[in-house]
């Protein structure tokens, strides 16, 4: 096992990844001399060098062309949300007419849910995952209020086992037991407090066995795992692109819509970008909604918030998605290994073992509680090692396989043992 713990091993393993030269791609956050480890990319991914010239691209066009910049050049912003479709489709695993770049998450999750949760007395209730992020349950018991129905019965949280994950079984259980009620399945691709990551393709099974709509929430899962939101049947998706997907601070968010859906005749609300490209432009009183995806866009979108999202689906591309997750099993397995080896008195893996069920990211509580965590934590940051902090005793360390390395990993273990140690 020691060997593991060596400069030479994390070198060699470093020097034989097929992805190194990404890392190059981006902006390492400094410590003093020294490149942070910078363990964050579940939060706020860190900024592709190509990302500002994609912002002055535009700013260029601006200040030169102005309004014309709407109609000239191959980066026009009358089709700018296009020119990511492919990319983002591939990334997801979609076609490219069943996803589009819009708005922000939770507004999405809103806005698609006015199509895709459409209780009735007999069918009101929405199945999610207790403990979700607070913004998720926001929306849903919102939305289930919004429709004159009583959160206390309708909107129904699954319980984790006392390890704080589901698994499987209780989701198949919960289906069961709920499915004749269920209007709407909500389930997230990767459970945010405890990375655990989901079998996405069998929550719809389920869930269209039901009788159920199913869409996911996948902050944590889009650019972390490989996805087959069409071909799994999934009916509506929406995700962040400041995650994994470095796109920056509030970056505009992404949604899908699948193909069986395109010429849907679900409610919806409605904006003039919805309005079929073709005929936009007559500013006719008659909302006909572009098929697919597009057809949920409200309003012409933020093009130089959309921008560094160009840069950072290009990387995404060259790497692709198979090549990026063979690394993440890799580079979070390694973390696993010597945190159960040289930590475990220190640290208790709450993310599942089995790396089918996680993505890049391990739930680590603090043996000890909150203040030995909250100890452990903040030396981790004074000495440049940045994981993030959730309460009451958990850090979360999210290996990027695009940037991140061995020898990132390596130096938060020996951090956390001189911590220990000390
Ligand atoms: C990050 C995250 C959000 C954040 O929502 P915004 O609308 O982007 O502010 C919401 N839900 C989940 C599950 C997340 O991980």
């Amino acid at each position: 096992m020691s060997d593991f713990l060596s400069d030479d091993y994390a070198g060699a393993a470093d020097a034989a990844d097929p992805l190194q030269h990404f890392r190059a791609q981006f902006h390492m956050p400094r410590f003093g001399d020294v490149e942070q480890a910078y363990f964050v990319g579940n939060s706020l991914g860190l900024q592709p060098r190509g990302a500002r010239a994609q912002v002055e691209d535009v700013l260029d066009k601006w200040a030169m062309e102005a309004v014309e910049g709407h109609f000239r050049g191959n980066s026009q912003w009358m089709t700018y949300h296009a020119l990511v479709g492919a990319q983002l489709a591939e990334v997801v695993g979609a076609q490219p007419e069943e996803v589009v770049a819009m708005n922000s998450l939770t507004a999405n999750l809103h806005f698609l849910m006015v199509g895709f949760y459409r209780p009735t007395p007999e069918r009101p209730a929405i199945l999610m995952e207790a403990g979700a992020f607070p913004s998720d349950r926001y929306a849903l018991e919102s939305q289930v209020r919004f429709h004159g129905f009583d959160p206390a019965t309708d909107l129904i949280e699954v319980q984790p086992s006392s390890d704080g994950l589901f698994g499987m079984d209780a989701i198949a259980a919960a289906i069961e037991e709920h499915g004749h009620r269920l209007a709407l399945v909500l389930w997230p691709g990767v459970q945010y407090r405890t990375g655990e990551a989901f079998d996405l393709a069998e929550i719809v099974r389920l869930g269209h066995a039901a009788g159920a709509v199913v869409g996911f929430d996948l902050a944590h899962a889009a650019g972390n795992l490989p996805l087959q939101l069409h071909d799994s049947d999934t009916d509506f998706a929406v995700w962040c692109h400041y995650k994994y997907l470095n796109s920056g601070p509030g970056a505009v968010a992404g949604a899908f819509v699948h193909a069986r859906h395109a010429m849907t005749d679900r409610p919806r609300f409605a904006g003039w970008w919805g309005h079929d490209a073709a005929t936009r432009f007559r500013m006719g009183p008659d909302f006909q909604p572009t098929p697919g995806a597009d057809g949920w866009q409200l309003s012409n979108p933020p093009i130089l918030g959309l921008a560094p999202l160009r840069a950072s689906l290009d990387l995404f591309t060259d790497a692709g998605m198979p090549a990026l997750r063979a690394k993440s099993e890799a580079l979070t397995g390694y973390l696993e290994t010597l945190i159960r080896s040289e930590l475990d008195t220190v640290l208790d893996v709450v993310t599942p073992r089995d790396a089918g069920r996680r993505g890049a990211q391990l739930s680590l509580r603090v043996r000890g509680g909150r203040e030995q965590g909250r100890s452990l934590f903040e030396y981790l940051s004074d000495n440049g090692v940045l994981g993030d902090w959730r309460e009451p005793d958990v850090i979360r360390i999210s290996p990027a396989p695009l940037y991140n390395t061995h020898a990132d990993v390596l130096r938060f273990v020996r951090t956390v043992a001189r911590w220990r140690d000390a």
